[in-house]
């Protein structure tokens, strides 16, 4: 495809993916994104959410070391046959209470398939993939807004709950907003709601909190069969092109899962993710240091937003959303004129914009445009 026809599709898809839940194909090859960072001419990616410090070198040697076993299929590869061992061991789970997929993506759609037969109560707005697959299934959404801090409206979320609920959708930390629920908080409402219906966590940015907040709920997993966790390896593992990911859960619902709809696809992550994805849990390093990198950037993209009085909300995770209050053009569209990639979307109250974490160089040259050329 000729550079400029790319860049076109690029502007259309990235209007058409906001709030829909999907995600940009990575142009960083074909636009130099890191390559060239600084030319005129290269995109920054900050649509995605993604890690642009990339994989960690232990997931990297793993892949490397896995080329001479990618001809055999994975029950065949002895160091990674029981991959679902380590891989809940490292979660404190047993490996009947885990399920690998494609990308969490996968395992929120086949969720949406599992409980497709009541309503699902959710938060608006949120990560759009349960949803978008549910509608398709003609489940019934009840969607619960966020509180004015954005965050989940939990009591609201409880009172939701009818009869028909077949699942309570939490996005902790939260995607588009970047919030957190107090752990506690959180932990309760899981417990009773839990009485009601299944409750599904998922966790896809935990891991950008220190470690000592503890944020996670796979601790309620050993006695809670009716919560559900999902997790990826696209955000602090950088493992968005590899595809891996996975739901956690009471041993009953992994098995129906695996009965229903996995029996024919439960190889579809491959060796060489799976041998990433072991590794990667193993490089503490790696994670420490994006995040550590990842706070400074958006420390200073908060730095600069609150210098513009811009209204943000503090973000725990690897991206911002903060309110375009006297933007009235297109936001998104005018950042891809000056290479940024970026969404942007009109909500009830207002336009709203949620820009991905990048390098700090990347983030400079963010605060450079939105000052000196969209001078927001
Ligand atoms: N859940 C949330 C909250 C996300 O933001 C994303 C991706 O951006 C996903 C799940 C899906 O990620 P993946 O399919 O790459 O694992």
């Amino acid at each position: 495809m000729a550079a400029l026809n790319r860049r076109e599709w690029l502007r259309t898809s990235s209007l058409a993916a906001f709030g829909l839940g999907l995600t940009l194909p990575s142009m960083a090859n074909e636009e130099g994104i890191t390559r060239n960072f600084g030319s005129d001419t290269s995109l920054i990616n900050l649509g995605s959410n993604e890690n642009p410090y990339g994989i960690s070198p232990l997931a990297r040697k793993a892949i490397v070391d896995m080329f001479p076993d990618a001809n055999r299929y994975q029950f065949n590869v002895p160091s990674i046959r029981s991959f679902r061992e380590p891989l809940a061991n490292h979660f404190g789970l047993s490996a009947n209470q885990i399920l690998i997929t494609a990308g969490s993506g996968e395992a929120l759609s086949l969720l949406a398939r599992h409980f497709s037969k009541g309503n699902i109560v959710l938060a608006t707005p949120t990560f759009g993939i349960l949803g978008n697959s549910a509608k398709k299934l003609d489940t019934k959404l009840i969607e619960v807004p966020l509180t004015e801090e954005k965050v989940h409206d939990l009591p609201a979320m409880m009172r939701a709950i009818n009869d028909q609920t077949q699942l309570v959708y939490i996005v902790n930390p939260a995607n588009p907003t970047g919030t957190i629920v107090p752990t506690e908080t959180l932990r309760n409402f899981c417990i009773e709601a839990a009485k009601k219906t299944v409750v599904l966590i998922d966790e896809a940015y935990v891991d950008f909190l220190d470690d000592s907040r503890n944020a996670s709920m796979m601790g309620l997993l050993r006695d809670q069969p009716n919560i559900v966790i999902v997790r990826t390896f696209s955000k602090i593992h950088g493992m968005a092109g590899l595809r891996v990911g996975f739901v956690a859960g009471h041993p009953s619902l992994i098995q129906k899962l695996e009965e229903n709809y996995f029996s024919s696809t439960q190889y579809t992550v491959s060796n060489l993710t799976i041998a990433a994805a072991l590794a990667s849990l193993g490089d503490k390093e790696h994670a420490r240091s994006s995040r550590e990198k990842n706070a400074a950037a958006r420390e200073f993209t908060q730095n600069t937003l609150r210098e513009l009085g811009q209204l943000y909300i503090p973000s725990s995770t690897n991206f911002i959303f903060f309110k375009l209050k006297n933007y009235s053009g297109d936001f998104a569209r005018a950042m891809l004129a000056k290479n940024i990639v970026l969404r942007s979307s009109s909500y009830p109250d207002g336009k709203w914009c949620r820009v991905s974490i990048g390098t700090m160089q990347e983030m400079q040259q963010f605060a450079k445009v939105i000052k000196t050329d969209i001078r927001l």
